[in-house]
């Protein structure tokens, strides 16, 4: 089977009881914000410049279990910010499971490691040497941690750990293959963090999965390499969606980086391209999401726009209508379902009902449409069917070739501050001085765990800019 069966079956009853009770909205996944603190500062994330203003703000533990318990979602996807940066990610995480929930947890993959030695040292019996050696023969751990995991004390056994289940998946962002990655989190050696975090969760037995934004200079080649490549790690499943010039990113595209949005994210048309493959990567990879959520993106018909179905929390409350974009912000699901005028939103028959649902197709609004039967044609039951029951795409066969076309960028030293350095120093960069990266705090180092390796904004979109240009003029 493509998903497993427990998960396809929890999923599948929830959206039968509801049409039963013919409930006309309710939630399919949870959108669960703990905090908007990030360690990172990725071009186009919206979430960061949106909330700069509550970033040391985190919903209470207590607060986020009965969100889930308010909305009922049967999966919740747990994200920010870095939710890794949570103070009680482990208690959080504990709490939805008991409530018999699907997780997912949407990571930069910076923490995760650090997170599964926990579990190591909590675990840890002499049965568990063969999988430390392979840790270490892989040099996914240090032989110092290894001794961190192997003393394991009672204070580390008694700690609320990560654990591996079937009822949960690591999420990892990844956004293309190295150079590109890299490029896009703002910093160098994230991609080769995620990997070896991939690696280890493997080893350790824990699903993971990957999420992926097709903004409007992905190379479509680019997707599929990576899609090849994280098979061939096992990565048990994909989600990936394109960009989408809501407010918040849309408004820091212009005031940050002084660009036109439409130079960075995708409209209708493009993403169509851009997906035009989406179907044969549906078969020979694990993608999330329906097979008709699918033919939406690949341009074979439309969709009316679900959001109620993927509401968000945060330390605001309910954010409506949407993920992406704030008109307000509720107090209680219910609340929001009854107040917001959803049928002033979304793309109807090719008429955006706001301008600014125009161009989008996002996974948040859309995928839930494709599960319940929205805009419903003959035979997409069975099309969804088909598609979760059929058998798990063969993982892809791992090569040398293959992990030489995924370390495009720092690690055969072509980082994109490498470039920029060469940029920089080109007489045709013009005047300016030596380049200097400073690693400065950023302004939300102060919380827990939290660090950035990116320095002044300023100076980093200059060079962004610069590397831009440099590679034009080759
Ligand atoms: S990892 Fe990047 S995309 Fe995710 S919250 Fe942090 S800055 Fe935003
Ligand atoms: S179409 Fe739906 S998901 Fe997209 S921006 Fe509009 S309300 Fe949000």
């Amino acid at each position: 089977m493509r998903f497993p069966f427990a998960l396809t079956k929890k999923i599948a009853s929830h959206i039968i009881k509801h049409k039963l009770r013919k409930t006309p909205k309710f939630a399919m996944v949870l959108q669960l914000e703990p905090l908007h603190t990030c360690n990172l500062t990725c071009t186009g994330c919206g979430r960061i410049r949106e909330y700069s203003t509550s970033l040391k703000d985190m919903v209470p533990l207590e607060q986020c279990l009965q969100a889930a318990m308010e909305c009922d979602a049967p999966m919740v996807s747990i994200c920010g910010g870095e939710p890794l940066i949570y103070p009680k990610i482990e208690e959080l995480i504990a709490g939805l499971l008991e409530q018999g929930r699907v997780l997912y947890i949407c990571t930069n993959g910076m923490f995760m490691r650090k997170k599964m030695r926990d579990y190591l040292a909590a675990v840890y019996s002499p049965e568990l040497e063969p999988k430390l050696k392979k840790l270490l023969d892989g040099k996914l751990i240090s032989e110092k941690e290894a001794e961190v995991i192997r003393k394991s004390d009672d204070a580390a056994k008694k700690k609320v750990v990560i654990r591996p289940t079937k009822w949960m998946y690591w999420n990892v962002h990844v956004d293309g293959l190295e150079f590109t990655h890299d490029l896009i989190v703002e910093r160098e050696g994230v991609f080769k963090e995620c990997v070896e975090a991939i690696k280890m969760a493997k080893i350790c037995g824990y699903q993971v999965a990957t999420n992926t934004t097709v903004y409007r200079e992905t190379d479509v080649q680019e997707i599929e390499d990576m899609f090849k490549y994280l098979s061939s790690l096992e990565v048990d499943g994909h989600t990936i969606s394109p960009g989408y010039d809501y407010d918040a990113a849309k408004k820091d595209m212009v005031k940050r980086l002084g660009k036109d949005p439409k130079q960075f994210f995708l409209t209708r048309d493009m993403t169509r391209q851009k997906f035009a493959k989406i179907q044969d990567w549906g078969k020979a990879f694990t993608i999330f999401g329906t097979p008709v959520y699918q033919e939406f993106l690949a341009g074979k018909r439309e969709l009316t726009c679900t959001a109620w179905a993927i509401p968000t929390f945060n330390v605001k409350g309910w954010k409506a209508p949407c993920y992406l974009m704030t008109d307000g912000h509720y107090s209680g699901y219910q609340e929001m379902l009854t107040k917001v005028q959803w049928e002033k939103y979304g793309v109807v028959n090719g008429v955006a009902r706001d301008p600014r649902c125009e161009h989008c197709m996002v996974h948040c609004g859309y995928d839930p449409s494709g599960a319940l039967g929205t805009n419903y044609q003959s035979g997409d039951n069975w099309k969804n069917i088909k598609y979760n029951f059929g058998s798990k795409p063969k993982p892809f066969p791992s090569s040398p070739e293959l992990a030489k076309r995924a370390f495009n960028g720092v690690t055969i030293g072509k980082g994109h501050l490498a470039e920029a350095k060469a940029a920089i120093n080109s007489p045709a960069a013009g005047a300016r001085g030596a380049f200097s990266h400073k690693e400065e705090p950023h302004q939300h180092e102060s919380h827990v765990g939290s660090s950035c390796g990116t320095s002044e904004t300023s100076e980093r979109d200059d060079l962004l800019a610069k590397i831009k240009d440099a590679k034009k003029s080759e």
